[in-house]
């Protein structure tokens, strides 16, 4: 493990200009990500989670503070980030492989390999056999697993994840949790996982971070007591239940 954070965000704070006045997005915002840690953000809709994902992807600029990707400051978009969203937002008219290679012509990636590791990486996902449909042809979740392979495929550092199940039926999102962690482990990344939903932080993330309403600010950093790997049967143990419970009470 190296010692330089994957992600660092210092006193970040973000306020939007609207048209009706300001709106105090961030206030004052600290979180580190060690190389290989998986950390979820917790907090209530609104609160700021998606422009903390947005800052980290140097998407926007925070109005106060700064944010680090491997020690670097980051001022653009960097190559050093993988991104998904609640949506794929998958190129109907190109095939699964084609979607999941489609970084590869901005990151100018050479064809070839880049064309070996996205059938390496559908494999990962369960979708090898799938690499000539086209998205309609998948169901919701399989969108889903295609837009973690694309995710993937220029092997970036860090991955930042927008509520990535959140449209999935319940059965679909746990499956793919759980197929989450299975990749986690496999590529050992650093991650920053936006959710709402406490089970799925605790299930996935080695830390939780609890932000409060808008403006958001950290109200708790809480390190999960479960090893890993982690099965569909941990969600029944004491430790996953009093996990979720004591996250809870910051939202009563
Ligand atoms: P979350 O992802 O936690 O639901 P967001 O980061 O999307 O929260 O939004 C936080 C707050 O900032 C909300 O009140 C939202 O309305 C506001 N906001 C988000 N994006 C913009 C924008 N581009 N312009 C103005 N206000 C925004
Ligand atoms: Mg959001």
């Amino acid at each position: 493990m190296s010692s330089i954070d994957a992600f660092a965000a210092e006193r970040i704070s973000v306020r939007y200009q609207t048209r009706s006045g300001a709106i105090d997005a961030l206030r004052d915002i600290d979180l580190r990500i060690a190389d290989g840690e998986f950390v979820a953000v917790l907090g209530p809709s609104g609160c700021g989670k998606s422009t903390l994902l947005k800052v980290a992807a140097g998407l926007i600029t925070p109005t106060g503070g700064h944010a680090t990707i491997g020690g670097k400051r980051l001022d653009r978009p960097g190559r050093d980030v993988g991104v998904a969203f609640q949506k794929p937002n998958l190129l109907p008219w190109k095939t699964v492989l084609d979607n999941v290679l489609l970084p590869a012509r901005t990151l100018r990636l050479a064809l070839g390999p880049a064309t070996q590791r996205a059938r390496d990486l559908l494999e990962l996902v369960g979708l090898a056999a799938f690499a000539d449909n086209y998205p309609a042809e998948l169901s919701g979740g399989m969108q889903q697993r295609v837009g973690l392979a694309r995710m993937l495929l220029h092997d970036p550092e860090l991955l930042l994840m927008d509520e990535p199940f959140a449209a999935l039926d319940a059965m679909t999102r746990e499956a793919l949790t759980l197929e989450l962690q299975r990749i986690w482990m496999a590529q050992r990344k650093s991650v920053l996982f936006i959710t709402h939903s406490i089970p799925e932080a605790v299930f996935l993330a080695d830390r939780v971070v609890v932000m409060s309403a808008r403006p958001g600010r950290i109200v708790d950093d809480f390190a999960v007591p479960l090893e890993r790997p982690r099965h569909a049967d941990t969600m029944a143990s004491a430790a996953f239940v009093d996990a979720c419970r004591y996250l809870r009470g910051h939202f009563q």
